[in-house]
């Protein structure tokens, strides 16, 4: 499996485009603010779509959704405890003083444990509430890699008082979720750089109890 990662925006969000490598078979995750050169880079490496999944139903991470849908008619799927907060889209935008378009639901719903299939490759469907109610990362052990939205970042953990947010259930969704992963799995997340399960566990000031924090 092949990912490459896309920033753009006020928030910073960070797009996702994953393929097999060996069907061209292609997933957008979390269309946010780059989604023109998601869809460019689609385009030109001719690649098929088959989703887009979305980690979560915040604005930063859907606003560029009609982009990606403008290119390919793929369904987009999404946790429905996040469906209420998709629905809010028009809320959040103005929260931040930002317009927004009217967005269709996600025609599809993701549940936890599924697993999604990539040509040769495969996602399972982790629901790890906290930031948002129906917050899902997509793991996939073969390719030694989590696409873990804002559940935890390098050195920091998601914020917990948006709407829905609940720092019990991020700790809980860490403990169970992230920190059970083998240590060399990649975590690719909704900001910042790139990190790894084993680096935040002995490093995340959140996490670690001599820094203050409250697990591993
Ligand atoms: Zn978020
Ligand atoms: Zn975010």
């Amino acid at each position: 499996m092949q990912v490459h990662s896309f920033t753009a925006g006020a928030f910073g969000e960070n797009g996702y485009i994953a393929t097999c490598e060996a069907t061209g078979a292609t997933v957008v995750v979390d269309p946010g603010a780059c989604a023109p050169q998601i869809v460019s880079r689609l385009a030109t490496a001719g690649l098929s779509v088959q989703a887009i999944l979305l980690t979560h139903a915040h604005l930063d991470h859907v606003e560029g959704l009609g982009v990606v849908r403008d290119f390919t008619d793929a369904p987009t799927h999404m946790h429905p405890l996040d469906r209420p907060m998709f629905d809010a889209l028009g809320q959040q935008a103005a929260m931040f003083g930002m317009p927004f378009p009217e967005l269709d639901p996600p025609e599809e719903e993701l549940a936890d444990g599924q697993v999604f299939t990539l040509g040769e490759c495969s996602f399972e469907v982790s629901l790890t509430p906290g930031h948002a109610p129906g917050h899902v990362m997509f793991v996939s052990l073969d390719a030694g890699l989590a696409l873990s939205g804002d559940l935890i970042f390098m050195g920091s953990i998601g914020r917990t008082d948006l709407p829905g947010g609940n720092s019990q259930e991020l700790f809980a969704s860490i403990r169970s979720r992230v920190l059970t992963l083998p240590d060399e799995t990649r975590l690719l997340s909704g900001h910042g750089p790139e990190t790894t399960v084993g680096h935040e566990r002995v490093a995340n000031p959140f996490l670690v109890p001599q820094y203050g924090g409250e697990l591993a």
